[in-house]
C-alpha cells in the first residue's frame, strides 16, 4: 500500500479513538446525573425553606417590636388617664387607649399564628439540611466513581495522543493540513475504503478513471464528492 495512505489510515484509527475517549469523558453517566438532578432539587428545597423560615422570623422581630411599642405606650395613656383635666382630653385619650388595645390584641392574635410557623420550620430544619448534606455526599461519591472509571480512560487518551505525534511526524505538513481540514469538516473521518466503485465516507459512486486510478495504488486521491482520501483493498486482502 502506497506509504502516505497507510500514514493516513494509522492516524485516522489514532484520532477514532482520541475522539472516542473525549467523547466518552465529556459525557456524564447515568448514575451521575441522577445525583447532580437530586443535589439540585434539594438545594432548591433548602433555599425555599431558608428563604421562607427567614421571613417568618424577620416578621416575627418586627411584629414582637410592634407588640410592645403599643403595650408600653397602651401603659403610658392608661397612666396618663388620673392627670387628665377636661372632658375632651379624656376622650381623647380613651381613643388613643382604644387603637393601642385594638394594635396590642391583634399582634399578639398573628404571633400566635406566627410562632406556630416558626416552630413548624424549627421541627423541619434538621430533615432539610440533612436532606441537602445527604445529596452533596452521594453527588461526591458519584464524582469519585466516574473520575475511577475515567482514569483508565485518561491514560489511554493520553497514550494515543502521543502515537498520533509519532505518527505525524513523516507525514507531509501541506498532506496533514489537508487531512485535518476535511476530518473537521467531515465528522472527524478523512480516509475512507472504496468498495464497489463506491465511496465508503459518502456512498456516491466514485468516476469510472478514478477508481481504476485507487485501486492502482500509485497515488493518493480525495473523493470528488466528500473530498476524503481513499484507499482500496481487496476481499482477498481481508480474507
Ligand atoms: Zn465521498
Amino acid at each position: 500500500m502506497l506509504e502516505a495512505v497507510s500514514k493516513l489510515i494509522e492516524i485516522q484509527r489514532l484520532d477514532n479513538l482520541i475522539a472516542d475517549a473525549e467523547d466518552k469523558l465529556a459525557g456524564i453517566p447515568d448514575y451521575l446525573a441522577e445525583a447532580q438532578s437530586e443535589l439540585e432539587t434539594a438545594q432548591k428545597e433548602f433555599d425555599v425553606f431558608k428563604e421562607e423560615y427567614g421571613k417568618d422570623l424577620g416578621s416575627k422581630t418586627e411584629l414582637e417590636t410592634f407588640y410592645e411599642e403599643n403595650k408600653a405606650q397602651l401603659e403610658k395613656a392608661q397612666k396618663k388617664l388620673p392627670e387628665v383635666k377636661n372632658n375632651k382630653e379624656y376622650e381623647a385619650v380613651l381613643k388613643e387607649m382604644d387603637t393601642l388595645k385594638k394594635n396590642v390584641n391583634t399582634a399578639e392574635y398573628q404571633l400566635l399564628e406566627l410562632n406556630d410557623s416558626v416552630d413548624k420550620f424549627k421541627s423541619e430544619d434538621d430533615n432539610v439540611i440533612k436532606k441537602l448534606e445527604d445529596a452533596k455526599v452521594k453527588n461526591e461519591e458519584c464524582l469519585k466513581r466516574r473520575d475511577e472509571e475515567n482514569s483508565e480512560l485518561t491514560s489511554e487518551l493520553a497514550k494515543n495522543k502521543e502515537k498520533r505525534i509519532e505518527a505525524i511526524k513523516n507525514v507531509k505538513k501541506s498532506l496533514l493540513a489537508k487531512y485535518d481540514r476535511v476530518r473537521h469538516a467531515r465528522n472527524n473521518l478523512a480516509v475512507v475504503r472504496v468498495e464497489d466503485e463506491t465511496c465508503t465516507g459518502c456512498c456516491i459512486k466514485v468516476p469510472p478513471q478514478l477508481y481504476v486510478e485507487v485501486v492502482k495504488d500509485k497515488e493518493l486521491f480525495q473523493c470528488p464528492n466528500c473530498q476524503r482520501f481513499l484507499y482500496y483493498r481487496s476481499e482477498e486482502a481481508d480474507a
